[in-house]
């Protein structure tokens, strides 16, 4: 695909409930922010990025009750922001960088491949944008990622 201005409220929404389709496991997902929040890139790389968080926290909240994941948008300066938040056990501090790479996964063969994360990073990177691990409040993981709102100048 192209570069191009796409909304990325709605491609969020596309990817989550996409992951929603494909499992058994009940939870709530909850959208927060700004709607029609637009962004620069290409649409279908950044839907296979929202795919990848939202899988990563399907999974991390396997048995956990009163599961959810929130979906939070805004607009900071010329920057669009989405995160996404679980309610599951979070990321240990000493595999907070190391998640990134390619292949690292604490998940059983089969289960993950631990591509994920790191080609969500190089997609956003690609985009001129970033994707981090945020600090959460009490439990759960949160990711960040940051993408360009329009072309750039
Ligand atoms: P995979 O999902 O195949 O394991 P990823 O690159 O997507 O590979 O993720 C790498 C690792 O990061 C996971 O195996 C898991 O340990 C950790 N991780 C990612 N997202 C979360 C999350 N939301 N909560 C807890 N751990 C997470
Ligand atoms: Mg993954």
């Amino acid at each position: 695909g192209e570069f191009s201005q796409f909304d990325l409220s709605e491609t969020a929404r596309i990817a989550a409930n996409w992951v929603k389709r494909g499992t058994k496991s009940a939870y709530e997902i909850t959208y927060r922010g700004e709607e029609n929040c637009m962004a620069y890139g290409r649409p279908g790389h950044i839907q296979q990025v929202v795919m990848n968080l939202v899988q990563n926290a399907v999974d991390a909240l396997a048995g956990v009750e009163d599961a959810a994941i929130c979906l939070d948008l805004s607009q900071v300066g010329d920057r669009a922001v989405l995160t996404v938040c679980d309610n599951g056990p979070g990321v240990p501090e000493d595999i907070s960088t190391t998640i990134f790479d390619p292949f690292f996964t604490t998940k059983q063969v089969g289960d993950g491949t631990g591509l994920g994360l790191s080609i969500s990073h190089k997609i956003a990177e690609e985009h001129g944008g970033s994707l981090s691990l945020v600090a959460k409040e009490g439990k759960g993981a949160c990711f960040r990622l940051e993408l360009p709102t329009g072309e750039p100048t």
